[in-house]
């Protein structure tokens, strides 16, 4: 069979929760079309609430979207399950380890629950693999968080699945540790496996990923290759104090403000298109005095409502 062009593909996911008695209803994917290339690393960036967990679960089985397609290694979701999702190894956020087992038992049980005959398991392979060798009877309490968090990763891989997706996988996992499963992760790849990963740092999806697609509030903000996001990411902050304290952001034509607690306001701009000084004339022909003025690089928070607002205009 032909290998397919995309690992992942999805075309107007949409997902509503329900509101509930305390809670209004949640548009948390808006209709997203998302097509993650096979033997990519796919980074999938948004802000907390974005939308990013709910579409990994999507994925993983854990949660029933409201409307559209999705496949994996072409095969639709809904058609077949079963087949779509052992295309797929799910490294949760939550670390969640049966206390009882030992690494080896844990990932013999994790193969166990996806078929895999004996003859094919290859615990000893993976422990390895993750540095995990020296732990393999331990029992799973008496393993580092780090050491927990690689076990994960070796137990969404115990059916070889040809796409892993790692959701923050480094999320409070220290540096040394964040090294290695990250050498993993590219030997994996380098092995042909398409990697997912979902992070809220820009940084890291710069280094890891090929292709990164940002989402915020459900919808897909950009997705494109890393090198050609990085030159759009060019945006930079000027922080205003005029003379008398504001009450509403001020108009300047061309650029976008935000009101601060302050009284004062800010400005961003792109370096690739404007500069200080057109930032500066546009404040002066606002008809504002300036009291104080300095920049700021922005936080990833900036750089998403930036692309939505130049998406938008
Ligand atoms: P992210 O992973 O990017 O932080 P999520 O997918 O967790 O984003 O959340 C997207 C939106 O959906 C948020 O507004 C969140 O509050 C809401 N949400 C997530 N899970 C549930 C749920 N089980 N019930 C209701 N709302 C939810």
């Amino acid at each position: 069979m032909d290998l397919p062009e995309y690992a992942i593909e999805a075309r107007g996911l949409t997902k509503t929760y329900a509101a509930t008695k305390t809670t209004p209803e949640v548009q948390a994917l808006k209709g997203i079309d998302l097509a993650i290339p096979r033997g990519s690393v796919f980074g999938l960036l948004g802000p907390n609430g974005a939308g990013k967990s709910t579409f990994i679960n999507i994925l993983a089985g854990l949660c029933n979207k409201t409307a559209g397609k999705v496949t994996i290694w072409d095969r639709d979701i809904d058609e077949r399950p079963r087949d779509a999702r052992a295309a797929i190894g799910v490294v949760p956020q939550e670390i969640a380890a049966d206390p009882f087992f030992t690494p080896r038992e844990a990932l013999e049980v994790a193969a166990g629950m996806y078929a895999v005959p004996k003859s094919e398991r290859r615990s000893d392979e993976l422990l390895a693999a993750l540095g995990l060798s020296d732990k393999a009877n331990a029992y799973v309490r008496q393993l580092s968080g780090g050491m927990k968090r690689r076990l994960m990763v070796a137990k969404a891989m115990v059916h070889k699945p040809p796409v892993l997706i790692l959701d923050e996988p480094t999320a409070g996992v220290d540096v040394e540790l964040r090294r290695q499963l990250w050498n993993y992760v590219v030997e994996l790849n380098k092995a042909g496996v398409t990697i997912v990963l979902t992070t809220h740092y820009l940084e890291e999806a710069e280094q890891l990923c090929d292709r990164i697609a940002i989402i915020n509030r459900g919808e897909v903000v950009v997705c494109e290759p890393t090198a050609s996001l990085l030159k759009r990411l060019d945006v930079r902050n000027v922080i205003v104090s005029p003379e008398e304290p504001l009450t509403a952001a001020p108009v300047l034509p061309g650029f976008e403000t935000k009101l601060l607690k302050s009284g004062g306001f800010s400005v961003s701009y792109r370096t690739g298109q404007s500069s200080v000084e057109q930032v500066l004339a546009a404040i002066r022909a606002s008809g504002l005095h300036i009291k104080d003025i300095s920049t700021e690089d922005p936080d990833l928070e900036d750089v998403f409502v930036s692309l939505t607002y130049a998406a938008a205009s």
